[in-house]
């Protein structure tokens, strides 16, 4: 644990002396370019440029319409790559961050017969990761069962991942080729994604069109394993890119475009031009919410916030038009952009060679930062504080470093969430 955490440090200051045009300020304020891909599985459909260009526009209008302008988001779109080709290299497989997360993977073949899932320790860290949650809440995705406490939804989640599961093995692409292919390719398991998104450095938003299977173990979000248990959207750890601040995100169009029957959204009534505005305005502008802005999912914003948490489990279509039936930004989303824009300033003054303003605006975002961010609190502050020792080492300020060094230590070491 402790050298992932050096690993990560010594990655972010690479990153700083290797400082390039990914943050700029001119006339219009400032901005931010991102790298954008699609990586695709070509037995499914696709999205051609005009959707591309239709898809990020709509994701533009929408984060300046309800996140405010104050960022300008640059997207530079890098074209398109196979699925095969975006995990050809498997170095990611060699990562402390990958080993860690193998020990969590559902094993497609074994189901419920997995040993793992029969330990007690097991089933104790679930039930720690659900109580996030209160009982009654949880009782909403077993309508049909006698639910009474978190062992019971224990059990009953983990029969329906079983299910689940054996359920995605059986779809079938135009009723004949297997859609779940044997042995499970990387870009199939969610777990792969994990472990590739953390050590790439070419991409900060990638789309694809395949199915991504839910397989991490160790965070079994009742919605996303009650529903299909596949991933849609997700925004990933990518320590070594810079413009999302050591994030990134990926966006899945399989469930508007994938026209399979089951999984995929196969109304006919619902035009190409609506399915990209929805994937720009409503899934990918969402994600950049918490990718960037490291806002979480609110649930007392008011419906038309582009974080409200019920847009998750909401019919697309639906959820698109609340989103847009009130184009004004969201006031108490601001606390974490004001945050974010220090951070961005910081960064400019790093690269101007202005050490001192630098590592001094790192800190006043780490203090304005919300408690609640869209990541382990600890960790993202973390971050913040790195990179502040980083300029206070290079303006030569030992104050600044000793107190950046301090926070360093008392922020610990945790990654997840729910840790
Ligand atoms: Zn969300
Ligand atoms: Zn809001």
């Amino acid at each position: 644990m402790k050298r992932v955490i050096i690993s990560i440090l010594s990655v972010f200051i690479l990153i700083l002396l290797n400082a390039s045009q990914i943050y700029s300020k001119d006339k219009c304020g400032l901005g931010v370019t991102l790298d954008v891909i699609r990586a695709f599985d070509d037995r499914l459909p696709v999205l051609s440029d005009e959707d591309m260009k239709a898809i990020l526009e709509e994701a533009k209008r929408i984060i300046s319409i309800k996140l405010g302008d104050r960022i300008k988001i640059i997207f530079r779109d890098n074209g398109t790559i196979s699925l095969e080709d975006l995990f050809k290299d498997r170095s990611y497989r060699k990562i402390d961050f990958y080993k860690r997360l193998t020990a969590w993977q559902y094993d497609l073949n074994l189901t419920e017969i997995l040993p793992l899932l029969h330990t007690k320790k097991f089933k104790k860290y679930i039930i720690r990761f659900l109580k996030q949650w209160d009982i009654n809440s949880l009782k909403n995705f077993f309508p049909d069962k006698n639910i009474n406490n978190y062992d019971d939804v224990f059990y009953n989640l983990m029969s329906v991942y079983h299910n689940r599961i054996k359920w995605l093995k059986s779809l079938k692409i135009n009723d004949s080729e297997k859609l779940v292919l044997e042995p499970l390719p990387p870009h199939q398991s969610f777990i792969e994604w994990l472990g590739y998104m953390w050590n790439q450095n070419r991409y900060d938003i990638i789309f694809t069109n395949g199915l991504i299977i839910f397989d991490l173990l160790s965070e079994p979000y009742p919605h996303a394993i009650c529903k299909h248990a596949k991933v849609g959207g997700c925004s990933f750890f990518s320590p070594k890119r810079v413009p999302l601040d050591g994030r990134s995100l990926m966006v899945n169009i399989f469930g508007e475009y994938g026209n399979i029957e089951g999984i995929c959204d196969t109304r006919e009534n619902i035009s190409r031009e609506l399915k990209n505005k929805i994937l720009g305005g409503f899934y990918f502008a969402h994600e950049f919410g918490h990718a960037f802005y490291m806002l979480p999912d609110v649930y007392d914003h008011g419906d038309t916030c582009l974080m409200n948490t019920s847009f998750h489990t909401m019919d697309n279509v639906k959820g698109y038009n609340l989103l847009i039936s009130d184009l004004s930004p969201c006031a108490k989303c601001q606390p974490w952009i004001v945050a974010k824009e220090y951070s961005v300033k910081a960064r400019l003054a790093y690269e101007k060679g202005d050490y001192e303003k630098a590592g001094e605006l790192y800190l006043k975002g780490a203090n304005e930062t919300p408690k609640l961010v869209d990541a382990n609190y600890k960790f993202y502050i973390k971050g913040i504080y790195e990179k502040a020792l980083n300029a206070f080492q290079k303006a030569n300020n030992k104050y600044g470093e000793k107190k950046c060094r301090r926070m360093i230590k008392k922020l610990g070491e945790k990654i997840w969430r729910s840790e």
